[in-house]
Parts: C-alpha cells; structure tokens; sequence
C-alpha cells in the first residue's frame, strides 16, 4: 500500500526558465522577505521563493496528514463500463480528508508553521467554503483562532459551510463587511453585493496588521501548490503499483492548486523522460483565465493591496457569474501554472457548468459519490475523453483529481435535476472592459 510522502516536491528548479517574481505595488520591484512578513511566517515566505526540488515534511504536519492520507486512487469500473470505452479511468480522491476537499494538505502546514512562529490568529477569505472549513480544522489542530470573510453568496447559499467553520472554532463574517475599510467601501456603493474572492481577500489581507496575526491563502501561491504534491506523489505510487502508466492527466482549476499537486510529480517524470501523458486543466466557461484571460502583472484581490502577479487574468475586478464550482470563481490563475502553460508544458479548455453536472450524476449513479462541483469540470474531460476512446478503441489511461465531495453542494444538484441550471456565457465586450482595468503595463 502507498504511505503518505514524507517530502514536497518543488517544481520550479526543474523548469527551462524560472516564473517571473511577484512586484511590488508602488514600486514595481520584485518583492523581498521584509514585503511578506507582516503576511506570512518566515518559513512559507522562504517556502514560496525556494528553489531545492524537494521540501522535509514536519512530523507534526505527518501525524495530521495520517487522520486521512494516503487517500484512495480509485478505478471508475463501473463509470467506464456505462461509458461502453475500453479507457481506465482512475480518481484521486481528496473527498476522504476532514474538510471534504484537498485544502487540508496546505491548510495543515501553514497552521504549523504560523504557530511555530508565535502567531495566535489567521485570517483568511474562501468562496464556497472549502477553504475556511480546512484553515478551521487546521488552526484547532495547532491552537490558533481563525477569522474568515466568506463570500456573501455563499455565506447565504451554503449555511452548513458556515456551520462547520463554527464548529471547529472559527469566526465568519459575510464579505463584503462593513468591519474593514474595504468592505465598508464596497457596501457604500452597492449595499447588495454579492462579494467575489477578489473582496474577501482584500478584506482578509486588511485585518492581518496585528502583531500576532497572519493571513493564509488557500490557493495560486507556490508553497501551496508546492504542499499539494502529496496528492501526486501518492497517485504517482499508486499507479506504479497498478502497472499502469498514465495517458491523461486531468485536473480542474480555479486557482490551481489541486490541478498542480496531481500534475507536478507526474510532469517531473515527464520532463524526465520516463513517461509521457497530456497534462490538461479544465476551468469554467464563465471564468475562463488561461483560455480567455490575459498574461500579465494584476493583483490578486480587488483592492490592490497584494503585490502584482504575472498571471493569466481576467482582471482583478470581475466578478464572475455565480456558477455552482465557487472555487473555480477567481479572477487570477496560479503565476507558477501561468509561466508554465505559457511554456507549452499543458495544455487547458474551458467548460460549460451543465456539460460539467451532467458528468457528475452520471459519475454519482455510477460509481456513488457524489462530487463537488469543482471536479466535475475535470469529470466532464474525462468522460469526453473515454468516450472518443470508445470509437476509436484506444485503452487510454486516464488520471484525474476528485479533489472534493459535493455532501453540501445538493442544491447546486437539484436546480441542475430540476431543469433549472442555466450555463454562463462571457461576452466578449465583458471581459474586454474588465482587463481595460488592468493595472498599467509592467515589463
Ligand atoms: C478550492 C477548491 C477548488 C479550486 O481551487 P484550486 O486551487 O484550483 O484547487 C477546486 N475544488 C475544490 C473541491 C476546492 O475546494
């Protein structure tokens, strides 16, 4: 049986260029430690700019991983068998982790690290939810308190997210709020918005100046892409146990995190020689950053307060429509996966949510758990993909993260079974308005 890793793997010393450095708002230039401090603890800020190929897990990080990991890789018999394809389709289930979701495997480690450091309290934002149950879980594991600015849709869609984020300890207040300057300013001139991630960050990020607080981010950053390898690094045992060697990797992305931590130890190899799968990103049709969005400097939230990503963005003010998958709801991509899509080392499409639904009850009545609506974008390629394998008769070995279950999503299910669920097109002249938000043009 696999074991959980006992190391992160760094993909940036392993790439023909390294991503270009996060700038400074007001100055534009690369940002240093003394920036991020008041931010992060020393050790995730030495973490986002290391370059060894490979990071020692804390003990005290592996005892948590081992409530949950290693998580199954499970093999879609009988979703295959519905499909008539002769593809193998294997799941990387994150489901199976506290929280429902991959969050916990960078939630866990920077809660360490942080209380390492002295700090008594993070701050945090999330969207649908994942995010914030796993920072809560985490900060009860290592006694720290946590504060989170939940997305005002969800806040009032999802009240048992928000249930469990109380339940481990933590404090949630609706984004946009009138606690923060940035909040307050937004509520001013639209009292009924409806938040976004780029609002909640900003929220989150303004309420870390105490001493003893930090703030944590679920997402797009390079440790917590770098955290999330564990999945990869299992699924890539696991499948060499099986004897099989993969033709498709296939992950859903919103910042990109789950996608990066099933893909990198698999692109290692790729780059190795040793095997040679398409690698594949899959993100919503109505928030389409790699396939629509432009390369270049933005911030990360709407009120600039963090320094400038290169990034693939659709600007830092859109707000996306309120697709189902809250966590594909983002304005920005992950500047680590952004460098390296823009090196051709995968590739990405963009889905339609009911094409996506439509994947996740064929997968439920099929296999019987019920997915969240993230994955089910990947979902939706697979099947794509299993079914081209049926004409033409290709056993394809095809490997995608389920990085959540959807237990608290069903009434994302019951509009899409009602008949209800409508898919979001983006306009062109839509997006055009909001990149023209961009921030002026840095080389
Ligand atoms: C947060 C989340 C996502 C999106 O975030 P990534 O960083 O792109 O992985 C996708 N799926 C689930 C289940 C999530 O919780």
């Amino acid at each position: 049986m696999a074991s959980p890793p006992t190391r992160w793997y760094n993909i940036v010393p392993d790439l023909p260029e390294p991503p270009p450095p996060p700038l400074h708002p007001g100055t534009h230039r690369p940002v240093g430690p003394e920036d991020l401090a008041p931010l992060f603890p020393e050790e995730l800020i030495a973490q986002e700019v290391s370059t060894a190929p490979f990071l020692e897990i804390p003990e005290e990080v592996r005892e948590v991983y081992r409530l949950w990991r290693p998580t199954p890789l499970i093999r879609a018999s009988r979703l295959e068998k519905a499909l008539r394809t002769p593809a193998r389709i294997y799941l990387k289930y994150e489901g199976v982790s506290p929280a429902g979701s991959h969050k916990p495997n960078t939630a866990v480690p920077q809660a360490y690290y942080n209380a390492r450091q002295g700090i008594r309290r993070l701050v945090t934002e999330t969207g649908a939810g994942q995010w914030g149950s796993a920072l809560a879980f985490a900060c009860a594991q290592f006694d720290l308190s946590c504060e989170i600015w939940m997305v005002r849709t969800s806040y009032d869609q999802k009240p048992y997210r928000r249930s469990m984020m109380s339940l481990y300890g933590a404090t949630v207040h609706a984004s946009p709020s009138p606690l923060t300057t940035s909040g307050a300013k937004i509520l001013a001139e639209n009292p009924t918005s409806p938040g976004s991630l780029g609002i909640a960050i900003s929220e989150a990020v303004e309420s870390a100046t105490p001493e003893d607080t930090r703030y944590a981010l679920g997402s797009v950053l390079n440790h917590v892409l770098m955290h999330q390898t564990v999945i990869g690094e299992e699924a890539l045992e696991q499948l060499t146990e099986l004897d099989e060697t993969p033709d498709l990797i296939v992950g859903c992305t919103g910042g990109g995190s789950n996608f990066a931590g099933l893909a990198f130890p698999f692109l290692r190899e790729k780059l190795k020689g040793r095997i040679n799968p398409r690698i594949l990103a899959v993100e919503p049709a109505s928030c389409p950053s790699f396939t629509r969005g432009r390369y270049a400097y933005d911030y990360g939230d709407t009120a600039g307060f963090t320094p400038l990503l290169k990034m693939h963005t659709l600007g830092h003010d859109f707000v996306p429509d309120p697709i189902h998958a809250g966590g594909l709801r983002y304005h920005g991509m992950a500047p680590l996966l952004s460098h390296m899509y823009e090196l051709g080392l995968f590739e990405a499409v963009a889905k339609p949510q009911r094409e996506c639904f439509e994947a996740g009850v064929l997968f439920a009545r099929t296999q019987g758990i019920v997915p969240a609506p993230e994955p089910t974008h990947a979902l939706a390629a697979a099947v794509e993909e299993a079914r081209r394998c049926a004409t033409t008769g290709e056993p394809k070995v095809i490997v995608t993260a389920l990085c959540g279950h959807g237990h608290l999503d069903m009434a994302a299910y019951d509009r899409y079974l009602s008949g209800e669920m409508e898919d979001h097109d983006l306009p062109q002249e839509r997006l055009d308005a909001s990149l023209t938000g961009l921030p002026h043009p840095v080389e």
